[in-house]
């Protein structure tokens, strides 16, 4: 079973989400980020190396000054 334990109602399937990552002023989307989604609520789960993933690319913009920045997440 993959229960989505937020709703307790759908269940998770894979696909891919927009993330989004604040810092201060800055903001990074991410794009076409692999994560399982409730087909319920849409509440979105990633991976750990996915989640370490975004932390990376989204860390490289802030330090480059961005404020807004729009990304693509590779596929693996
Ligand atoms: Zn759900």
């Amino acid at each position: 079973m993959n229960a989505c334990p937020i709703c307790k109602n759908g269940e998770l399937e894979p696909g891919t989400v927009t993330v989004t990552l604040e810092r201060d002023e800055a903001i990074v989307l991410l794009k076409k980020v692999p994560a399982k989604v409730c087909n319920n609520c849409a509440s979105y789960f990633l991976d750990s190396i996915t989640t370490r993933l975004v932390l990376q690319k989204a860390e490289v913009s802030f330090k480059n000054g961005a404020e807004l920045e729009v990304l693509q997440l590779q596929a693996a």
